[in-house]
This record gives C-alpha cells, structure tokens and sequence, in this order.
C-alpha cells in the first residue's frame, strides 16, 4: 500500500522522456515510440541539423517533442536541460560508439573513448535525471549483446558489460526512492551505426543472425518501450536481450 502511495507521488500532466542518441536509429525509434505513447520527448544527441530534423520530423507527425544538442558526457548541459524542461520522468540512455578493431590494434585512446562515451556517457544522464526524478521514474540503459564477448570489438563489449553492471548498482541503491532502472541488450541492428562496418563484414554479421536477417530500430525500441512504462515499476536491475535468439548460442562465431 506505502509503495502504491509513492507512485501516486507522480505529478500529473504529460511524462517527460529524455533519450540519448534520439536522433539516430535505435534511439530515434525510441524517441517516436514514446512520443506515440503519449510522453513530452526531449531528443538529445550530437549535431544540430541531426537533432532538429529528429525532432522536426516528430513534431510534423503531431506529436511533443523538443531537440537538444548535448554531449551525454556534458553533466552542466544535460542539468541545464532538464532544470529547463521542468521535470524528468524517463531518462533513456541509448548514445554509444562502435568502431571495430581487432584487439591488438585498440590504443589506449581508443579504450578511453569508447568507455568515456558508452558508460560514462550512461552514468551522467542517469545521475542527473534520478536527481530530478519522482518515486516512480524509470531509467532504461542500452548495453549490447555484445557484453557476453565477441571479435573486433574489446572496448566495446567492455563498455557494454559494464552498462549492465551499472544497470544492477543503480536498481538496488534507487530501489528506495522506488525507481527503476533496466536495461536492454540489443542484438546485430540496422542502424547508421552498423552501417559503418564494411559491407563484407556486415553481410558475415547479417549471415551469423539465427534468423538470417538485423533488427529494425523498431525492434528494439518496443523493448525499450517495455520498461519506460510505468507499468513495470516492480522490475528492476534486469537486462533483456533482444537479438533474435543470437545470444543463445547456436550458430556461434
Ligand atoms: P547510431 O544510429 O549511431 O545512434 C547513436 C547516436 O548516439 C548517434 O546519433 C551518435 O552521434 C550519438 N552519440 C555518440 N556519441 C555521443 C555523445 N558523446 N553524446 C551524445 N550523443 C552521442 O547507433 P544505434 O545503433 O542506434 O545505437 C544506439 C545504442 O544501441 C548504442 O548505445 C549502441 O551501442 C547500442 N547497440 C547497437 C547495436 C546495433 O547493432 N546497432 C547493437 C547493440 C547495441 P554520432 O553519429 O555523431 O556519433
């Protein structure tokens, strides 16, 4: 009953999301999902023109939501926005690199960066928007399936991991305070992201999928969708893959 009376802590009126990365792929899916289910959406990501056709595209469509340019590494940029929208009720974190490189040929500086932007670049817009958030609020992180290991890409599945590890510590300490944080792990998509990779590579990627085909963005974010809800309050500290049995076995690489 005490934690029936904490959700109803809420304030009324429209939920505010926040997505990182909301201009591009899985992020962008995301950003329309929610917008369609009826939140506020601010649409963070680098790139101006890229942020304001995200936004632009979705506010053509009738639907709420507003663009921001903003490092998700930039903790004063990312206060800055939430003080100004007001309130936060979601806060997806979905920015991320990839760049594929054999593991002898990653430098340090590689390391830093991608672990700067996939799990530090997780940890700041959390912190900020479980600071501003209600009983009630949701954080979803974007990991990958990636985590459990792969070739080419060290850095990568160690920032990935660690999204997962921090998904677990931020559940059990916001756990009080009743907000929930999960994650998503991801399998191959079609983004701009995997479009990077040389076409051989991505067509031997694309070839290893147990249903021969990449997820859509779409695919993805109805996941995301799933724990941005506030009908999952009760579950926290998960991950859920969404790879198309990938992470299963099977085929192996
Ligand atoms: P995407 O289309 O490249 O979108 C990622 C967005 O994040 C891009 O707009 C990117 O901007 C932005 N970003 C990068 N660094 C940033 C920073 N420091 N601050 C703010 N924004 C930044 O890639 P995606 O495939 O949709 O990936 C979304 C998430 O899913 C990522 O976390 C990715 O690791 C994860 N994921 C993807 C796959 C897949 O197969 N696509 C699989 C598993 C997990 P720039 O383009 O300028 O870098």
């Amino acid at each position: 009953m005490k934690e029936q009376n904490m959700h109803d802590a809420r304030p009324a009126g429209k939920e505010i999301a926040y997505v990182t990365g909301g201009a591009s792929g899985i992020g962008y899916a995301t950003a329309r999902r929610l917008a369609v289910a009826g939140f506020r959406v601010a649409i963070l990501d680098l790139g101006e023109d890229r942020v304001q056709a995200a936004a632009g595209e979705l506010s053509a469509l009738g639907l709420d939501a507003q663009g921001y340019v903003a490092d998700v590494r930039d903790r004063e940029a990312l206060a800055g926005i939430m003080d100004g929208e007001g309130r936060v009720d979601v806060v997806v974190c979905a920015a991320g690199v990839y760049t594929p490189r054999q593991f002898d040929e990653i430098s340090d500086e590689d390391f830093r960066r991608t672990v700067d932007v996939n799990l530090l670049g997780v940890f700041v817009p959390a912190q900020e928007g479980a600071r501003r958030m209600r009983p009630g609020g949701r954080i979803v992180t974007v990991s990958s399936r990636g985590a459990l290991g792969g070739y080419g890409f060290a850095d990568y599945v160690a920032s990935k991991a660690g999204v997962i590890g921090l998904t677990r510590a931020m559940a059990l300490e916001l756990r009080p305070r009743r907000i929930a944080v999960n994650s998503i792990a991801p399998g191959f998509t079609d983004t701009p992201m995997t479009r990077t990779m040389p076409p051989d590579q991505y067509a031997k990627a694309v070839a290893l999928e147990p249903g021969g085909a990449p997820a859509t963005p779409d695919d993805i974010a109805v996941a995301i969708e799933f724990f941005a809800s506030p009908a999952t309050k009760f579950i926290t500290g998960q991950t859920l893959f969404v790879d198309g049995g990938k992470s299963l076995g099977g085929l192996g690489i």
